[in-house]
Formats: structure tokens, sequence, C-alpha cells
């Protein structure tokens, strides 16, 4: 019988979980659920200057949001346990010892500077910088004394001239060649496992069949391929998947969605739509599908259907906001932020889908929450909640996330609709501006428009009947139905008013 299929999410807590690691934190997910296997999180803490708790925290936080629950983890625990490589160093110690008795490892007494100098003449060189092998024949006795001696050391492991050949489930065949490597470091001066060392041995102890994780970690593939063959361990099957740029085709930024997956929560995405949206960067299920459920996902999603090419996050704010480059949302408010977010992206597009197609008893409560952001609407959820929802029945297909849906709300119910001074008045005190409303209340009387489509032939019309076009022609439509010069999109509103309610709104501002 083979063995179950094991994956895990690997996470350094030294920043935010953004998109890159959401979605390979998914793709183990999935594939593990998809064959009826086990997905651990594993926390990769060996950094001891760069990791925090606090990083933990937002991660699993993020990770929960998204539904992305582990079989094994840190506050799951599991049968391979402890899940945080900080509280595993004794295991890594007995590997270690293991590696210097048989002499596949040795200590190195280099001090930072002789690293450095090293470092610096192969740069002037321009050759890779590889290890000189200087401590590598050092006399067990003489190092033992040195260590005794209390001179700091780190532990590397030997390497010879082979061939190393990466067989990726994504990548094919990728071929590395030893001598380029060197000797390199497996346990560093402060005592503590590199991350090479500590993967190979944790997805050893942990069982784990497949290492799914983003390119950029194939080149670090053949030193723990070398370290795997030291420890005479078994390979896991390796998956790089592809890298994921901005709509700019370079490496995701902070205007094109290198973010907090928690600040998509706080957009009004909802996880279904934003896991749907991830496993479509790099993956294409069979039968082509684009819009699909958790469980079909569980049930589809193969990692082998990954392709190589990179996968581009269609998420940026537009010019309007901010201004560098490399301006940072952190610096905006959420309603900047809101504003200057792209709105033809196809995230938004499979959020209004999930939107649309989710059971409204489910999804109300989340809607009620973003309401409930604004003072005014929170006071009428609380007043009225069943009319609050029945609207929300009403308006969601024309939301693309739960944020959109204010807006709707604030006109709808409007108690009184005026004509606001200024501009608005000037428009419709222009004389072109009644016979554009007495046609368009025309039309509607006779045609009755209930869709946005209706409304929108309804206007038309009204221009062909009065010659009226562009802005003479919508600009009057708007003010004269909701007393202002801007607004939701009218034909929108319109088919959510019906056409009882347009005409009596009209009356009210146009008389
Ligand atoms: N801790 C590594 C990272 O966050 C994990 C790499 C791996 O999956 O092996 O990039």
């Amino acid at each position: 019988m083979s063995s179950p299929i094991r994956t895990r999410f690997a996470p350094s807590p030294s920043g935010f979980l953004h998109v890159g690691g959401a979605r390979t934190a998914l793709f183990n997910y999935l594939y593990a659920k998809a064959r009826g296997g086990q997905y651990v999180l594993r926390v990769e803490d060996t950094d001891q200057a760069r990791s925090t708790r606090e990083s933990e925290r937002m991660i699993l936080e993020s990770l929960n949001w998204l539904g992305i629950v582990p079989d094994e983890g840190p506050d799951e625990g599991g049968p391979y346990g402890p899940y945080r490589q900080s509280e595993r160093l004794d295991i890594y110690k007995k590997y270690t010892t293991k590696l210097l008795e048989e002499g596949l490892a040795y200590p190195c007494f280099c001090t930072e500077e002789e690293l450095e100098q090293m470092q610096e003449s192969s740069r002037k060189l321009g050759i890779p910088n590889i290890y000189d092998g200087r401590y590598a024949n050092l006399p067990k006795e003489e190092a033992e004394a040195r260590i005794k001696a209390g001179d700091p050391y780190s532990i590397r492991l030997r390497v010879g001239a082979e061939e190393v050949v990466v067989n990726d489930l994504v990548q094919g065949k990728v071929k590395f060649d030893s001598r380029l490597i060197g000797d390199f470091i497996i346990v560093k001066s402060d005592g503590f496992p590199t991350y090479n060392y500590a993967v190979v041995i944790d997805d050893n102890e942990m069982k784990i069949s497949h290492v799914i994780r983003g390119v950029g970690h194939l080149s670090n593939t053949p030193r723990q391929i070398l370290i795997h063959r030291a420890l005479g361990l078994d390979l896991p099957q390796y998956a790089h998947i592809s890298e994921i740029v901005g709509t700019d085709k370079k490496k995701l930024s902070k205007r094109r969605g290198a973010t907090s997956i928690l600040f998509f929560r706080d957009l009004g995405y909802l996880p279904e739509a934003f896991n749907n949206y991830m496993a479509l960067l790099g993956w294409y299920p069979e039968d082509g599908a684009e819009f699909m459920s958790s469980a079909d996902l569980k049930r589809k999603f193969d990692v082998a259907r990954c392709s190589k090419s990179p996968s581009m996050f269609d998420f940026f704010l537009t010019d309007k906001g901010g201004d560098a480059e490399d301006a940072k949302p952190e610096g905006m408010t959420l309603d900047e932020l809101k504003k200057a977010i792209n709105k033809k992206t196809k995230l938004n597009w499979l959020n209004n889908k999930y939107i649309r197609a989710a059971d409204l008893d489910e999804i109300w409560p989340e809607a009620a929450r973003f309401l409930s952001r604004d003072k005014e609407l929170a006071d009428a959820v609380k007043k009225d909640p069943d009319k609050m929802r029945k609207i929300f029945s009403e308006v969601r297909i024309y939301l693309d996330t739960f944020d959109d849906a204010a807006p709707f709300y604030r006109e709808l119910l409007k108690q009184k609709i005026a004509l606001e001074p200024g501009e608005a008045a000037e428009v419709l005190a222009l004389p072109e501006a009644k016979p554009v409303i007495e046609a368009f209340k025309q039309i509607v009387k006779e045609t009755r428009p209930t869709t946005p489509e209706g409304f929108s032939e309804a206007m038309k019309q009204a221009g062909v009947q009065t010659g009226a076009k562009g802005r003479a022609l919508f600009m009057t439509i708007r003010v004269a139905a909701t007393g202002s010069m801007t607004g939701l999109e009218l034909p929108n509103l319109f088919a959510i008013l019906g056409p009882d309610q347009v005409l009596s709104r009209i009356s009210q501002v146009a008389g």
C-alpha cells in the first residue's frame, strides 16, 4: 500500500501572509484534501532575529479566515509535534551528532570577517562564492579543543562533486552541480539549524510526502537533497509552483497586491472567492471551470496540472490612489484604498459571483457587519433587520464586495429626495432638461422596465426622442431621480427601485 499523502505549509513568521504564501498554503491543503491525505502547518522560526509571535499570530489568523485549517499544527498538535521549529532543537541535535560522528559534517571556525573576505575576493574575481574548505580537514582533536575553549563555530555539510537532479512535478527535471554549492552551513553559530537543514529533518520526521512551495525555493532544493543523502533519508516529491507577478508583470509590489491577506478580508472579499481566485493562479482544472466551490476545489485540485509560467495577480491600485509606485497601502486609510482599487478584476468578478450565489442566511451576518461600519446603517440594521436583509437580497447582484453595499442602502433609505443646490440645481434649470425628463417619465410609464437593461434602454430612447446625448441626457436623469450629481450606477439603482418609485422620486425632485 502506498503511504498516505501528507503536505505542509511552513511559513517563516517574519511578516504578513500575502497572496504568495497563502496560495502555497492553499495548494498544499487542496492537494492533501483531493487525495484523502493530511495537511500540516509548521512554523519555521529558527531565524531568531526576524521571527516574531505577532507575525505568527497574523499568519494563523489569515489562514483561519481562508479556512485553510491544518490537520496538525502548533494549535492543533499532532503525532509529530512540536510544530514550531524553535521547539525542536533537540531533534536536530540528534541528527547533527550522527553527521559529525560519521565525518559527513564538520565544525567550521571561520569568523564573520573571514567569511566576508572570501565573499569579497570571489566577487572581485567574478566567481561564485564557494567555501574554500579551510576547516574541512582540521584534525578532530584540534576541533574538539577549540570547541571546549569556547570558540564560536558553525557546522558544515561535506559536499562532494556530484550531479543533483530535482525531479519536480511542475518544473520537470532540473539539474544542479554540487561543486557550485560547496560545503555549506547546516547549523549556525547560535546553535540553530539553517533553514535547509531543519526543513529536511522536519519533512522527514513529519512524514511529508509532497513539498509544494514557491519556485523561489527551487535553488535551495539541491542543498536539501544533499542533506537527505547524507542522512540516508528518502526524498519527498517536490513541486515548485510558479511565481505570482503583478499586472506590470513584475514581482508583486505594495501597490500590486503584496499586502496582508487580512486586508482582503477587511475590503469585503469572501474567503471562498479569494481561495477560488488563488487556486487559478497557476492552476487550471481539466474541465476549464473558473467558478468553483470549496468542495469542487478539494475534489479537482492537482498540482501536476500547475503551469510553469508566472501567473498574474490582477489586484492593483489605480493611479488615483497614492503617489509613488511603492506607495505603502499601510499609509492609506481604508477609504482611500477602496477608492483606489481597480474594480474590473477577475477577483471582483468571482467575488460578485459568490455573493450572488451564496445562501442568503449564510452571508447576511457578514454583510450586516460591513453595513454596520456606518453608524446610521448600523442603527437601521438593529431597528429593522428584516427590511435590511430584504434590501440585501435585491442589491447583492450588483456588489463586487460587501463594502459596495453601503452606498445602495444610503440611496434606498433616503427619506426625502431633495435637489442639491449648486451644480445639480443648475443641471435641472437648463432649458433642455425638461423635455428629457418628460420623455423618460413617459417611456417608464409605458414600458415599466424592471431590469438594469430595461432602464438603460428607456434612457436611450429618451435620448433618441429628444436629441439629448451624453451628459445632457444621463446627468439630467440622474439629478431628476436622485437630486444629486453623483451616486450609484443608474440602471442598477432604477432596477432595484422599480418603475413606480423611480417616477415618484422624479416627481419629488423635478415636479
Ligand atoms: N520557511 C520557508 C519560507 O517561508 C518555507 C520553505 C519551504 O516550504 O520549504 O519560505
